[in-house]
């Protein structure tokens, strides 16, 4: 009885999100070199991947991550703190406080749970969360967990993030402003130069989600080397699961603050470590960013192709969206250019906005200028862009 009610309970929720075209499916998919992907229906060329890079199938990184499984294991037992924390960690959060710039740097094992993990250390009950109101779902999960106020400001506006400040800052005792380095969904950045001096105005410490940014911008720095001059973020989080290529989460900070983190963060202390194998293609991955400014380039670079070829805003970042709208039109518009042998998702509430559903174009270096010459003239032949 009580299990009938259960499914019966899912089955309504299914079927509502069905209606509201809303409802997401699995898709099996063989992800191949050159930005292709295999699915049921044939090869696709992918603009939905956020291995900006290409090294998630780079020989080098799946030799690294070969060796480091056969010498380690396959699993690392443990939390970090128990028996965890195999030989590589140290290379990597070297390596990765070196690229973004900091004194230390801690790694988590994603990048949802280094959010949710650092979020709560630094804001509490009495405290105030400012967040973007386009910033990813994990810093509205890390910002919940805190158990702090948790104020938005209009995305990117920095006269409302400033009236939010003047009207709510004193009522609190520590404020933590959050937001993304590079946008998801719309791939713009963030003005750090700007929100860096309103942090210090109000007293407040900024912190970046960059898992968009690094490996793309900023020279493969990331958005806080993507500006005029290098802005100073004390806490910049990031994915190893984007361009790096491999799997996993960090926290690029201070000495101090990372201490604390590898001693407080819930999702730190009490989850287990990464696997040594990825950890070891991480470490490659952030070699090759640090060393191949070409290659680095070219996401942006592609971007840049695509959007002068429709006349669209210049790109940012690698990510380009076409916004359609309906759910239901993002949806016909996807299943079009897939019939036309391109992999682009349609991008639907609830992680847009209702009625701004859109295409979301990943470009990589994978993809060469005919990839993208072919993939601007099906756009165009769709009437989706000029
Ligand atoms: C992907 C993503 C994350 C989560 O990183 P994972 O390592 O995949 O958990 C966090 N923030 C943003 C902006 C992301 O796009």
């Amino acid at each position: 009885m009580n299990r009938r009610s259960l499914d019966d309970f899912a089955i309504r929720k299914l079927e509502s999100l069905e209606r509201r075209h809303l409802r997401r499916e699995l898709e099996i998919t063989a992800r191949r070199a050159r930005a292709r992907v295999g699915r049921d229906d044939g090869e696709l060329v992918s603009f939905a991947c956020n291995d900006y890079l290409g090294l998630a199938t780079d020989p080098a990184l799946i030799e690294a991550s070969r060796e480091a499984t056969a010498r380690f294991g396959v699993g690392s037992g443990a939390s970090r703190l128990i028996t965890g924390n195999h030989p590589l960690y140290d290379d990597l959060e070297r390596r990765l406080a070196e690229l973004k710039g900091s004194d230390d740097a801690v790694v988590f094992g994603s990048g949802y749970l280094t959010t949710i993990g650092v979020m709560p250390i630094f804001a509490g009950a009495s405290d105030l969360v400012l967040v973007d109101e386009l910033a990813h779902s994990c810093i509205l999960a890390g910002a919940t967990l805190s158990r702090a106020r948790v104020v938005t400001f209009r995305h990117n506006d920095m006269d409302d993030a400033a009236t939010q400040l003047k009207a709510h800052r004193e009522e609190h005792r520590r404020c933590l402003v959050v937001t993304n380095g590079v946008f998801s969904m719309d791939g713009d950045l963030a003005p750090l130069p700007e929100l860096t001096t309103l942090a210090d105005r109000y007293d407040a410490w900024l912190m970046t989600d960059d898992a968009h940014g690094t490996g793309v911008v900023g020279g493969g720095r990331g958005s806080t080397f993507a500006h005029a001059s290098a802005v100073d973020v004390p806490l910049q989080m990031g994915t190893l699961s984007k361009a790096v290529g491999a799997y996993g989460g960090y926290l690029c900070a201070s000495a101090p603050v990372v201490e604390l983190i590898r001693n407080r963060a819930r999702s730190f202390v009490y989850s287990t470590g990464l696997p040594p194998g990825t950890v070891a293609a991480a470490i490659k991955g952030v070699e090759i960013i640090a060393s191949d400014a070409e290659r680095v380039a070219l996401p942006l670079a592609r971007a840049r192709a695509f959007t002068d070829a429709l006349e669209l805003p210049d790109a940012q970042s690698a990510i380009v969206p076409i916004v359609l709208g309906s759910a239901e039109d993002a949806l016909d518009a996807s299943d079009a250019l897939r019939d036309a042998g391109f992999l682009v998702p349609a991008i639907r509430p609830p992680t847009v906005p209702p009625g701004t559903s859109r295409l979301r174009f990943a470009f990589s270096s994978a993809h060469s200028s005919d990839d993208v010459a072919a993939l601007a003239r099906a756009v165009r032949e769709l009437g989706l862009a000029t």
